[in-house]
């Protein structure tokens, strides 16, 4: 059954990204730090500005705190994400030789960077098999039955057993853009829901 769910949100979405835009490395660490507690459409309408302003990794490294809190004010939570930001371009420059790391391990080290995060930075920039475990992520594989339970590292650990390590970027991409257009958390349209004939809270089916 899994297979099937697989297949049926490659079919629907076949071209998954992230809906962040960025061009470097640090730029997508930033803007998913933006992100928490943020929708990706409200962090694409703040990061032109803020990457304008700052074009270079030393330019944030160096940024003054309080312009960039001005700058990423709309987004929520802006003074931690604002710092961490800061922090964490100051740790790339000194620490990561200007990079990105790209071992979970490390990135977890980073200001402001927690599991979801480095599965996110893991996936989209290094290609390594992540399972980045956001709420449409626990929210639609505990419908469907995949998962159990909503603490995102509990989550992670039940799909890293059973989704192949090469899908499940790509997966958890997919099943953002699936839980935005039709597994909507109030409303789940699913009279028009492709995985119907899978889901468990549709149909009573219990096993992956
Ligand atoms: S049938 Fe409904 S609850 Fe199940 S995955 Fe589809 S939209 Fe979500």
């Amino acid at each position: 059954m899994l297979k099937q769910i697989i297949e049926a949100l490659k079919e629907r979405y076949p071209e998954p990204k992230c809906a962040l835009h960025y061009t470097t490395d640090y730029e997508l660490m930033i803007a998913v730090r933006l992100s928490a507690q943020c929708t990706d459409a409200r962090v694409n309408l703040v990061t032109p500005a803020l990457f304008a302003k700052y074009p270079t990794l030393d330019a944030f490294a160096d940024a003054k705190l309080e312009e960039v809190e001005e700058l990423v004010h709309s987004c929520g939570f802006y003074k931690h994400k604002a710092r961490d930001i800061i922090l964490a371009c100051q740790m790339l420059r000194e620490v990561y030789d200007r990079k990105v790391p790209d071992t979970m391990e490390e990135l977890l080290k980073l200001p402001g960077v927690g599991r979801k995060t480095a599965n996110l930075l893991l996936g989209d920039l290094y290609g390594q098999p992540s399972v980045v475990c956001d709420t449409h992520v626990i929210r639609i594989t505990n419908r469907l039955g995949l998962a159990k339970g909503k603490e995102p590292e509990k989550v992670e650990t039940q799909l890293r057993a059973i989704l192949p390590p090469e899908e499940s970027s790509d997966f958890c991409h997919r099943i953002v853009l699936f839980g935005r257009d039709t597994c909507i958390a109030r409303k789940p349209l699913c009279a028009q829901c492709p995985l119907r004939p899978f889901c468990k809270e549709f149909s009573g089916h219990t096993e992956p």
